[in-house]
C-alpha cells in the first residue's frame, strides 16, 4: 500500500487543504494498493497561482533552451534506472503485463530524449525580410494544465511534461485518478534534476479536480488526453476563455485488409492493434475490414490470434493480456458486447470473462462477425479487447466504411502492393495511418481529426505546440540580436 498525502504546489511538497482521498485499486486483485489526495479547488488555485508566478517572474523561461534541456535530460538519466520499479507501479495500477512494461517504459524515456533533441534543434526565432523587416519569435505559451488518462500513465507523464518544460512553460500536471502513483517518482526526478520550485506542480484527483484546473483563469493552455465526452466539455471551456488547447481523444480506427494481403505477415499487426493493452489504446484497430472473398479466412486468423493470448495476472511473466483497468471499464465493455449481440452481431471468439480468474477485471479477447458499420459496436469506442470484423466488396467501399465514423484518429491498410497502400492511406481521413503494421511513431505528429481531437502530440509539432508566436517588427541592424 502506497500512501501519498502530499501535493506539489507553490514550490514545494505540502499536505493538501482537503482531507478527501482517491483510492487506487489493483485491477488484478481488486484490493486497495494506494491512496492519494483528491485535490479540491483551493489547492488547484494554489497550484495554478504558483505556476503563474514563477512563469511571470521568468525563473525557467528565461533560461536558455540548452540549460532547460540539460536539466530535463538529467531527470531522464535518473528515471532510466528506475524503469523496473516504476513499471511495477504501472502494472499494479492498470494491469499492463510486466512482460511488456519494460519495453513500454523504455520507449517513454526515449520519447523524453527525443523531445529534448527537438527543443535543442528547433529555431526559436526567424527573421522575415519582405516589404518590412520582422522577426518571428517562439515564446513559451505560458501556464499549461496537463490532464492525463490511465491507459499509459508513465508514458503520458513524459509526453505531457517534457515538451512543455523544454519549451519554457510553467505547468500543473494531473494524472488520472486510477493511475496517480507513478507520477510521484517522475516529479521527484524533475525536482532533483533542477527544475526550479513553482515551475512544475502536481495535483491528484478526478474529474472535479480536472474541471477546476481547466476553468482556472491563470491557465493559458490545456493539454488533455482522454475521452471525447470530456474533451468536448474542455473544448467548450477553452473556447469561451480563449485558452489554447490540445485534445487527444477517442478513436474507432479501421484496419483495411486488402485482397492481396499476406496474413502471415499482417496478423501480428492486426491482432496487436486490436488487443494490445487489453484494447485500452485510443489508436487500436477496433474495426477490421476484410474483403468478402477472404472474410472467413481473416475471421479464422483473428479468432486464432485472440485465443492465443495468455490472459492472467499481469505480474506473471507468461501473461500477454492483463485485466481491464477498473470495474467500471469492464462493465462498459460487457455492456458494449451485450449491445452488439442484441443488435444481431455474432461473437466468434471470447465474449466474456475468462474461466478460473475469480478476482480481477479480466476479459477475453473478443471477435465479432455478422456486424454492420451502423451497429453501436462499430460506431462507439469500446476501449476493450473487442474487434469488429466488417466485410466489403470494393476498396472504395472499404475506404468509405473507414471514413464513416465520428472519429478520425488512426487507421491502417494491410497489403503486399505499395501503390495500393499509398492510395488507401490518402483516402482515409485520420490524423495518422499505418501500412502493414500497428505503429506509434513519436518522431511524427500524433493526433486526430473529427471527434478524435484537436492538435498533435509527439513529433516536432508536439513540442512546438507549447510555443506561442510573436512577431516583432524590427529596424534594420537589429537582426544579430535575434541570431540572424
Ligand atoms: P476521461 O476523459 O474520463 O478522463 C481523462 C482525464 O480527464 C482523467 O485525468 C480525468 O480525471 C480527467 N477528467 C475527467 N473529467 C474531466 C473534466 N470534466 N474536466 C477536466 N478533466 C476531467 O477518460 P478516461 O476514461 O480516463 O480515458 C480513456 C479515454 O481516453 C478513451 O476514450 C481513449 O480513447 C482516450 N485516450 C486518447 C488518447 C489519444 O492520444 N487520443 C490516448 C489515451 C486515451
Amino acid at each position: 500500500m502506497i500512501t501519498e498525502d502530499r501535493i506539489l504546489v507553490e514550490g514545494g511538497w505540502r499536505a493538501p487543504a482537503s482531507r478527501e482521498t482517491v483510492q487506487v485499486i489493483s485491477p488484478s486483485t481488486e484490493g486497495v494498493i494506494g491512496q492519494v489526495p483528491d485535490v479540491g479547488p483551493a489547492d488547484v488555485d494554489a497550484a495554478v497561482k504558483g505556476a503563474r508566478r514563477s512563469f511571470d517572474e521568468g525563473v525557467w523561461r528565461r533560461r536558455s533552451v540548452e540549460e532547460r534541456t540539460d536539466v530535463l535530460g538529467r531527470a531522464l538519466d535518473m528515471l532510466e534506472p528506475q524503469i523496473e520499479e516504476i513499471g511495477k507501479l504501472v502494472t499494479g495500477q492498470m494491469g499492463l503485463p510486466t512482460s511488456m512494461s519494460g519495453q513500454v517504459l523504455a520507449s517513454g524515456i526515449a520519447t523524453g530524449r527525443y523531445f529534448l533533441d527537438v527543443a535543442r534543434n528547433e529555431p526559436v526565432s526567424e527573421v522575415r525580410r519582405g516589404q518590412t523587416l520582422a522577426v518571428v519569435v517562439r515564446e513559451p505559451v505560458g501556464v499549461v494544465a496537463s490532464i492525463a488518462p490511465w491507459n499509459g500513465p508513465f508514458n503520458s507523464s513524459i509526453t505531457k511534461i517534457f515538451p512543455a518544460l523544454a519549451a519554457g512553460c510553467g505547468m500543473v500536471y494531473k494524472p488520472a485518478p486510477e493511475t496517480p502513483l507513478d507520477s510521484f517518482p517522475v516529479v521527484e526526478a524533475l525536482l532533483a534534476a533542477g527544475v526550479p520550485a513553482g515551475v512544475l506542480n502536481l495535483v491528484t484527483g478526478g474529474g472535479d479536480t480536472g474541471r477546476a484546473l481547466v476553468a482556472h483563469p491563470g491557465v493559458d493552455k490545456v493539454s488533455f488526453t482522454g475521452s471525447t465526452a470530456t474533451g468536448r466539455e474542455i473544448g467548450g471551456e477553452c473556447g469561451r476563455s480563449f485558452k489554447r488547447m490540445q485534445l487527444e481523444l477517442g478513436g474507432k480506427s479501421a484496419a483495411i485488409v486488402l485482397d492481396d494481403a499476406d496474413l502471415s505477415i499482417s496478423l501480428p499487426g492486426l491482432a496487436g492493434g486490436a488487443f494490445f493493452n487489453t484494447g485500452q489504446v485510443c489508436a487500436s484497430y477496433s474495426r477490421i475490414l476484410a474483403p468478402r472473398s477472404r472474410f472467413d479466412e481473416v475471421a479464422e486468423a483473428m479468432v486464432a490470434a485472440a485465443e492465443s493470448f495468455v490472459v492472467g495476472d499481469p505480474f506473471d511473466p507468461a501473461t500477454t493480456l492483463g485485466p481491464l483497468v477498473s470495474q467500471r471499464q469492464r462493465e462498459r465493455v460487457e455492456h458494449a458486447i451485450a449491445t452488439g449481440i442484441d443488435e444481431g452481431a455474432k461473437v466468434v471468439a471470447g465474449g466474456g470473462r475468462p474461466d478460473g480468474l475469480e478476482k480481477g477485471w479480466y476479459m477475453q479477447p473478443t471477435v465479432f462477425v455478422g456486424a454492420s458499420n451502423a451497429m453501436t459496436i462499430s460506431r462507439e469506442e469500446i476501449f476493450g479487447p473487442v474487434a469488429v470484423l466488417l466485410p466489403y466488396d470494393t476498396v472504395e467501399e472499404a475506404v468509405a466504411i473507414a471514413n464513416d465514423s465520428d472519429y478520425g484518429l488512426h487507421g491502417a491498410v494491410f497489403t503486399t502492393d505499395e501503390e495500393r497502400a499509398a492510395q488507401v492511406a490518402a483516402g482515409v481521413r485520420t490524423g495518422s495511418f499505418s501500412v502493414n503494421s500497428y505503429t506509434y511513431n513519436v518522431e511524427a505528429p500524433f493526433g486526430g481529426v473529427k471527434a478524435s481531437g484537436v492538435g498533435r502530440d509527439t513529433g516536432r509539432e508536439g513540442l512546438t505546440s507549447f510555443y506561442e508566436l510573436k512577431t516583432i517588427n524590427i529596424t534594420p541592424g537589429m537582426e544579430p540580436l535575434y541570431g540572424a
